[in-house]
């Protein structure tokens, strides 16, 4: 006998089990099966996002900034401290309660909306059967009006570069070292290869990010990535550009790593390697034969811009279906489905997705680069404000970097708006909004932000479009 659903999910990462909660809260009978299990074996709900990507990132981001502020700007705060000490067990243990207050959270959401948690490994059937199994092999069929897979990703591994676990290691392993690396290197220039080559570097690690391509982070608006590129040299990160790794072995307690550049061959030695040179969609094990769902070419999941895959009632969320592998684009994909399912309205604005990256400063953007703008045709005006004309961010001593944000020269709408600067992952919100809202750069130099906030810089950005800034200088 197989229990019926309104709605199983299969996954409870940042896009399963929002999706779940809503279909709770649209009064659907729901079960969501998650199968991830953490490195002592226990499981855990919240998938990548909260056990090994965006949570404990941000946790150990926070922790390293906090240090080296503490080392090396406090005195200009005035204050003086004795020696600052790093424990990083200490460090690691909070980042790990924070992981753990997390997704333990996520079992108390899933009781408040009548979601039935299930920990275990689903597999679609034909006919809208998930199969069931548990951590003790016990299968169990579950019989669904309607599926949604939000099986999430993996990162990309390297067949010459050939992971242990120990020296040569993913993200999540990154976040998870005992002891600081003296050298560490890492593959891959892009977020996630920041952000942990910032939080190694902090703590003391001498750090060399190898990255193919020749331009650092191409898809953010260029004069962004050219002030990032600027910062990331002053903090010490040895990023090196065009150099595309070859190969790399354990040897004893090193890594001898080989990447080729324009001037040739080279040979890198470390102690800890970083894979981050992406991620890939997540299905092993997730369709039995005949369910009529179909991946594309790149292994993603296939599905419409609602999120519908080729079988009937099968919907694909998150980062195993195409568009930017973010938290918040599969969370508001899983509300969009369970709405859709509950026969409310909903949609998705693909065009108004922000991203972050938290390095420091902080990147943040939403809406089309510069670049992408000119390329477009679309005639266009862009202004700009530096955060050292920011009164806030000088009394943080944070007064680096710069808002931007790039207009339509026909009807003034707001086509894109372009953070490097202290919070600019907070800023960004107001950024979304208007966006969201169609606004005109108008209507955000009509807009009163508070004195002295950092908000001001993006106020006077859009003041800059029509070379009226006040703080600053008009270009
Ligand atoms: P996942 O989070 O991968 O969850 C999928 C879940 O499904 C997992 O628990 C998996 O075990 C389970 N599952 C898969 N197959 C089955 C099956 N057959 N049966 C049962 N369960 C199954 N994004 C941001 O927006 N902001 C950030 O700051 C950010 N930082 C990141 C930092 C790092 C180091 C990494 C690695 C990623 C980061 N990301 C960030 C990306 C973010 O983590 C992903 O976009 C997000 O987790 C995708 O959500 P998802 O629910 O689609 O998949
Ligand atoms: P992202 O996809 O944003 O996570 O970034 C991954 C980065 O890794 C991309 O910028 C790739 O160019 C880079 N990359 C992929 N393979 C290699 C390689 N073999 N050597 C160096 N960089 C690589």
């Amino acid at each position: 006998m197989s229990d019926s659903y309104d709605v199983v999910v299969i996954g409870a990462g940042p896009a399963g089990y929002p999706a779940a909660i809503r279909a709770g809260q649209n009064k659907l009978k729901v079960a969501c099966v998650d199968e991830w299990k953490n490195f002592d074996g226990s499981y855990a709900f919240g998938g990548t996002c909260l056990n090994a990507g965006c949570i404990p990132s941000k946790a150990l981001l926070e922790s390293s900034e906090l240090y080296q502020r503490a080392k090396d700007e406090f005195s200009v705060h005035g204050i003086k401290l004795g020696g600052v000490e790093l424990d990083l067990a200490a460090m690691q243990r909070r980042r790990a309660s924070i992981v753990k207050t997390m997704t333990g959270g996520i079992t108390a959401l899933f009781k408040a909306n009548g979601v039935l948690g299930i920990q275990g490994h689903g597999r679609l059937l034909p006919g809208n059967k998930v199969l069931v199994t548990g951590a003790d092999g016990a299968e169990k069929p579950l019989q669904a009006k309607h599926v949604i897979l939000a099986s999430g990703s993996v990162p990309v591994r390297l067949r010459t570069v050939p992971h242990d676990g120990k020296h040569i290691v993913d993200s999540w392993n990154a976040l998870e070292f005992d002891a600081v690396p003296a050298r560490l290197g890492v593959i891959g220039a892009g977020v996630i290869g920041l952000e942990l080559g910032s939080v190694w570097r902090r703590l003391g690690s001498e750090v060399t990010i190898l990255e193919a391509l020749e331009q650092l982070l191409p898809i953010v608006d260029q004069s962004i990535a050219k002030e990032a590129q600027r910062h990331f040299k002053q903090q010490g990160l040895n990023i090196k550009l065009g150099a595309t790794v070859s190969s790399a072995a354990v040897n004893g307690a090193a890594v001898d790593v080989v990447y080729t550049d324009a001037q040739g061959e080279h040979g890198l030695q470390v102690d800890k390697l970083v894979v981050a040179v992406g991620r890939r969609p997540f299905t092993e094990g997730l369709l039995a034969g005949g369910t009529g769902v179909e991946l594309d070419q790149r292994g993603f999941i296939q599905v419409d811009e609602q999120c519908r895959t080729n079988a009937p009632n099968v919907w694909a969320i998150g980062d195993a279906v195409r568009g930017p592998m973010l938290a918040h684009k599969g969370k508001e994909e899983g509300l969009m489905v369970a709405d859709l399912i509950a026969g409310h309205f909903a949609e998705m604005n693909y065009k108004v997705i922000p991203s972050v990256i938290y390095t420091a400063p902080e990147i943040a953007w939403v809406g089309q680069t510069e670049e992408q703008v000119k390329t477009s045709g679309r005639p266009y005006k862009a202004g700009s404000f530096p955060f050292s004309a920011s009164g806030r961010a000088r009394a943080m001593e944070a007064a680096q970097g710069l808002a931007k944000i790039v207009s339509a020269k026909d009807d003034d709408e707001v086509l894109g708006i372009h953070i490097i600067g202290p919070m600019a992952g907070e800023l960004i919100a107001e950024a979304v909004l208007a966006m969201e809202y169609s606004a005109s750069t108008e209507d955000i130099q009509r807009t009163i932000h508070a004195h002295p906030t950092l908000s001001e810089a993006i106020h006077e950005a859009a003041l800059a479009v029509d070379k009226k800034s006040i703080d600053g200088i008009n270009r």
